[in-house]
């Protein structure tokens, strides 16, 4: 990666050009038919215009509307200390930048420490930073895009303007995560770690989001 590969759990920062999208667990489900609440929170190093992230919001929902009648409302944009940075690391962890490798708790570009920043509850929650995010997995740490959770009590997710991939498709791509969606593809779809396909689900990804498992 010299830059990311884009949402792979796996991905080393050898890899190129794609990126990593940790998922993480947690139980329970919305359905279709439904008009869910979302929340935009930002950090310092975003340094876009909110009308910005409510227009990509817009353009990123409305293919839910359309294929699963799923309505978000956007309740919210709002800056937020608590996805700033504690220190500015360049890159994913390593034993120099901030004195540690735990990604989860203290690495300033840790997707996982930023995400459970956020408050948890039932309304889908996006952060949206401007820096390097880290995913640590086997050992390994990588460039990701973006940090979801699947469906389950809280509906958090964060992405990073920083890879260059478009709003709209880091919001699709990772609200399909948290709709149920537990894998990626290479078919014509949100899913496919590219920044290409928008607003469109292959098979079993519209299952997934269909059944939100
Ligand atoms: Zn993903
Ligand atoms: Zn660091
Ligand atoms: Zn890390
Ligand atoms: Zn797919």
């Amino acid at each position: 990666m010299r830059k990311t590969k884009l949402f792979k759990r796996i991905s080393a920062f050898v890899l190129a050009s794609a990126f990593v999208c940790g998922s993480i667990y947690s139980a329970s489900a919305s359905k279709t038919g439904s008009s869910p609440s979302a929340q935009i929170l930002y950090g310092s190093t975003y340094t876009g215009t909110e009308q910005r992230l409510r227009d990509a919001f817009s353009s990123a929902t409305s293919g839910f509307s359309s294929t699963f009648d799923i309505t978000f409302t956007l309740s919210s944009v709002n800056s937020s200390t608590a996805l700033n940075r504690p220190r500015n690391c360049s890159d994913v962890c390593s034993t120099f930048c901030c004195g540690s490798s735990n990604c989860d708790s203290s690495h300033s570009n840790g997707g996982m420490r930023i995400l459970r920043k956020m408050s948890s509850n039932s309304t889908f929650r996006i952060g949206v930073v401007g820096h390097v995010l880290c995913y640590g997995t086997g050992g390994k740490h990588a460039r990701i895009a973006g940090i979801a959770e699947f469906p389950g009590e809280s509906r958090r997710t964060v992405i990073t303007t920083e890879v260059g991939f478009t709003l709209k498709y880091l919001m699709q791509h990772e609200l399909s995560h948290n709709l149920g969606v537990r894998t990626h593809c290479s078919s014509q779809c949100v899913m496919n770690e590219d920044n290409t396909y928008v607003d469109k689900w292959c098979t079993t990804h519209s299952n997934d989001i269909k059944n939100n498992k």
